[in-house]
């Protein structure tokens, strides 16, 4: 393995293509030893573009609220609390990396 040489974006990119269940931020932090979810998120927002470029594409499971069930679906990073119900019980997001399709 190279992976000394990669750049932390490129780490996630080739976490996210290899990895069966989607991963959330803090599971991608902990596996590559990074300083914070937040950096994650937006280290997400770059590999998105990037690998659209590659002919890949970031999947999303969207942000859910645990108490009422809303769905965040245009949220690429953890909501504070749902604008319907006011729970701060939110499911965070999860990503994979697949090839897009041709
Ligand atoms: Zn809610």
């Amino acid at each position: 393995m190279v992976s000394e040489f990669l750049t932390t974006r490129e780490k996630i990119f080739f976490l996210l293509e290899e990895t069966d269940k989607p991963l959330t931020a803090r599971q991608i932090k902990e596996i590559l030893h990074l300083d914070s979810e937040k950096d994650v998120y937006e280290h997400l927002r770059h590999v998105a573009l990037s690998a659209k470029r590659k002919g890949y594409k970031l999947v999303v499971q969207y942000p859910v609220c645990s108490n009422c069930g809303f769905m965040f679906d245009d949220k690429l990073t953890k909501p504070s609390r749902c604008p319907r119900c006011g729970s701060t019980k939110i499911a965070p997001p999860r990503f994979l990396i697949r090839r897009s399709s041709l």
